[in-house]
């Protein structure tokens, strides 16, 4: 059992230090997530939207209204690593292709309106578990 935790510590610290990656950010109240991307340590990142908040109410980012607004927190703990990829143009496809897929993803129309029309018809023909 300690052992496991123990691992487990391990694989969180190992995914907070990650750079070039997809990431996910869930919250704890809902359904609700935030897909997003980085080149930098994963942390730093994730540093960023938690302190948003403190910014006036409109410099909030998406993250940010939704706790503020729905009075929701997000899972800071447990952020999932979706994808990692070093090339930055195909780590913003990677990152919208993940936005398309979560249906509860909070994030703004726009962050999804560079991906070019054929991924639609791509990913409507992939059936994704939720
Ligand atoms: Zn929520």
């Amino acid at each position: 059992m300690l052992d496991r935790v123990i691992r487990l510590g391990k694989d969180m610290l190992a995914s907070s230090q990650k750079t070039n990656v997809v990431y996910k950010i869930k919250c704890a109240n809902c359904e609700a997530c935030y897909i997003g991307q980085t080149k930098r340590h994963l942390t730093v990142r994730i540093n960023e939207h938690k302190s948003n908040i403190k910014k006036k109410e409109s410099d909030w980012l998406v993250v940010s209204c939704h706790r503020g607004h729905d009075g929701h927190e997000f899972d800071w703990m447990h952020v999932d690593v979706l994808h990692q990829e070093k090339h930055l143009g195909r780590r913003e496809i990677a990152e919208m292709i993940c936005i398309k897929k979560h249906s509860k993803s909070i994030n703004l129309q726009k962050d999804t309106d560079n991906l070019p029309g054929i991924y639609d018809q791509v990913l409507a023909n992939i059936s994704f578990s939720p």
